[in-house]
């Protein structure tokens, strides 16, 4: 049997348990599968067994893939770092962009996204970990950021996204994530839905936090630069 069926499956599970340990709905977690380095049929695999949501983080990487699964209904997220000079393409291919953190790229999402298509799904990457990360919005810019962005017309501002530091403390690990979503409801915009944090390391402490979306790679696909 393919270790992805299994991975899969204790992922899920992970989810579930998250979901119940915070009290939260089942089902209130979107799990999105990070397919970067793995090719198309590895992503396939997990299609089939009604994976829709899936990660990439290089461009070049992700369209071919999109191309070959074309005939699938799949759900794009962009969560890699956002180059001024893809911004084309990444409004155009992707049903969704994580790591927005400046006006200029997003109002180039925004003048890019075909008018086909509907508005461009967006979170904010917000810097919320002590150490000095070169992406993310820091959170005293943030609320200018977020004020500026819900004026563009053809993005949809949906929420925040962060990728903090690892922790072994779970306690640790919680606090970045509840920065998060304590500087989401700062802003006080009750069309903010999505806080997308939580990898195949922390994916508990983030749905504790309210993570409406986790992203993990690792622990559905194996590790990374490694045949299969
Ligand atoms: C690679 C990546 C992930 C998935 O990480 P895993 O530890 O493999 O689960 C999630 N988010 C971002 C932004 C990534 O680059």
């Amino acid at each position: 049997m393919s270790s992805i069926v299994q991975r899969l499956a204790a992922v899920r599970q992970r989810l579930r348990e998250a979901e119940r340990a915070a009290n939260r709905p089942e089902g209130s977690v979107k799990l999105i599968a990070v397919g970067k380095t793995h090719p198309a049929s590895t992503l396939q695999e997990a299609y089939r067994l009604d994976q829709r949501d899936f990660g990439e983080n290089y461009l070049q990487e992700a369209l071919a893939k999109q191309d070959a699964l074309a005939d699938l209904d799949i759900v794009w997220h962009f969560i890699g770092p956002i180059q001024s000079n893809k911004t084309r393409q990444l409004a155009n291919r992707f049903d969704w962009i994580h790591g927005v953190d400046r006006l200029k790229i997003a109002q180039r999402l925004s003048e890019q996204r075909s008018p086909e298509l509907p508005p461009l799904n967006v979170c904010i990457q917000v810097n919320v970990s002590e150490e000095d990360s070169k992406s993310g919005v820091s959170l005293d810019e943030l609320p200018e950021l977020a004020a500026a962005i819900v004026e563009l017309p053809r993005l949809r501002l949906r929420g925040l996204m962060a990728i903090p530091a690892p922790h072994h403390d779970f306690g640790e690990r919680r606090k970045p994530f509840r920065d998060l979503r304590e500087a989401m409801e700062r802003l006080g915009r009750q069309d903010l839905d999505s806080l997308s944090m939580g990898m195949s390391e922390d994916l508990e402490a983030a749905v504790m936090e309210g993570a409406t979306l986790v992203r993990i790679g690792t622990a559905i696909f194996g590790k990374r630069g490694r045949k299969e």
